[in-house]
């Protein structure tokens, strides 16, 4: 049925850059007939799955959006992939994405724009916009996405899903294709708290493949979404992250949510968060700065897009080299990979990267503070509703701010899960909420999150 919807839809949306019918029909009918014989199975066994494109799936085509891996087929699979498979889910096919996981609209794939379910000409968010959009259209009812500085959340908000970052290192990265390791981490995309809570119980977990990997049990999570009681807990709302640039549509279901909150017996307190003012700032140099570390392995050698150099006989390496990032990146990575060069660069290493780490320590403190007072932290996790497609294109500054409020998260390692609180009602499209944690007390996202559900 979520292939036949995929068929009906996809050509217009373009969520999927690649299916894998055969595979996934291969693998219902397995779960089938081992639960026919009696066999006790994982409870998301044979629930369908779509995997967002910068997940390596073994004989599936990977390509992160990006012309360079074009035609590239991984000989292995994620740590998460293995755990996909081996519970039994059907993998749909790979998700679309802004090219590299760089950007919040999806735009940027070399692939062609997706576009968000509720008006076709708006974008499904980003970097995750594929994953997203399938799953709010209807085209599967899970999907993995990944969040270096929102781009799990903010495609959730602004398509009426939900969507979870864990702890960073709750989820190993093994598999996963670099933007910025230090930041980067993966997690559910569902249409609901419990199957995102049952995702993540699911992909979470100590993998010593990965040395960021954190050796601890999956919070309890899954209790948590099914508890869903915030009586008694102390929920901080963020100054910084609710005041001026917020749409009013997304203020006015915010603060409707907080009314049920405080009716459901949380206490809401105002917390300040002073150096969240400089998260942008600092997360635009660090993510390029590990990103172009990154994506210095993409050179014409071990992967992928190889384009020889127009009129030179014999090029050498560094003249294939070339040639090849110049064809196979588009013009965001580019502009990032430039940031992040400069900024690492002796003689600005200190007064660019250097300084960018010491604010990163800032913001991780005023979350150390907070938390010291509240159980978790709340706010919009968008300033706005899905945009028209093209309408930031040319202004990458405003494209950026899209994630004010979603980077603070990655900066400091913590979790965060958006949820849909409603519609606006300038422009009826939906808005999310998000919910802050203090790291490895991820099932107190989903108790708040499935008590407002
Ligand atoms: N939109 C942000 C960026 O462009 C976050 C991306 C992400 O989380 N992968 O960097």
């Amino acid at each position: 049925e979520h292939l036949d919807r995929i068929a009906e839809v996809d050509g217009d949306l373009n969520a999927f850059l690649a299916l894998d019918a055969e595979g996934a029909l291969a693998t219902a009918r397995d779960v089938d007939a081992r639960r026919a014989a009696g066999e006790t199975l994982h409870p998301l066994a044979g629930v369908p799955i779509a995997v967002k494109d910068v997940v390596a799936t073994e004989g599936i085509a990977t390509t992160a959006g990006s012309k360079i891996l074009e035609g590239w087929v991984p000989p292995y699979d994620a740590f998460l992939t293995r755990r996909l498979r081996a519970a039994g889910l059907p993998i749909l096919g790979k998700t679309n994405m802004d090219e590299f996981a760089m950007g919040s609209s999806t735009e940027h794939s070399a692939y062609g724009p997706t576009r968000n379910p509720w008006d076709r000409d708006r974008i499904p968010g980003g970097s995750g916009g594929g994953s997203a959009a399938a799953v709010g259209a209807y085209e599967a009812p899970l999907a993995i996405g990944t969040d270096t500085g929102g781009s799990i959340r903010q495609p959730a908000a602004v398509t009426g899903t939900v969507g979870v970052k864990p702890t960073y290192g709750g989820v190993s990265r093994y598999g996963l294709i670099a933007m910025a390791s230090s930041l980067d981490q993966a997690g559910p995309v569902t249409r609901t708290v419990l199957d995102a809570a049952l995702l993540h119980e699911l992909i979470g977990g100590h993998d010593p493949l990965d040395s960021t990997s954190i050796d601890a049990p999956v919070p309890p999570v899954v209790e948590a979404a099914r508890r869903a009681d915030v009586s008694g807990m102390r929920i901080g709302i963020v100054t910084e992250l609710n005041g001026e640039g917020y749409q009013p549509g997304v203020r006015a279901r915010f603060d409707e949510a907080v009314a049920l909150l405080t009716k459901a017996g949380a206490e809401i307190v105002e917390v300040s968060c002073p150096s969240f003012a400089y998260a942008l700032s600092t997360y635009y140099l660090v993510m390029p700065a590990e990103a172009s570390s990154n994506l210095a392995r993409f050179d014409a050698m071990r992967y992928g897009l190889r384009v020889a150099p127009a009129g030179v006989p014999s090029p050498s390496a560094e003249q294939v080299m070339s040639a090849t990032r110049e064809a196979g990146f588009g013009d965001e990575v580019k502009r990032r990979i430039i940031i992040g060069t400069y900024a690492l660069s002796s003689g600005y290493y200190d007064a660019y990267y250097g300084s960018a780490q010491k604010v990163r320590t800032l913001i991780a403190r005023d979350f150390e503070a907070a938390f010291g007072s509240v159980d978790v932290l709340i706010s919009p996790t968008s300033p706005t509703t899905a945009f028209p497609l093209g309408s930031k294109l040319d202004d990458p500054m405003s494209m950026y701010l899209q994630d004010v409020a979603t980077i603070p998260a990655n900066l400091a390692g913590i979790p965060g899960l958006s949820l849909p609180v409603g519609v606006t009602d300038e422009d009826g499209l939906p808005v999310g909420l998000q919910v802050l944690a203090p790291a490895m007390a991820d099932d107190r996202l989903y108790n708040v999150g499935a008590a407002l559900e």
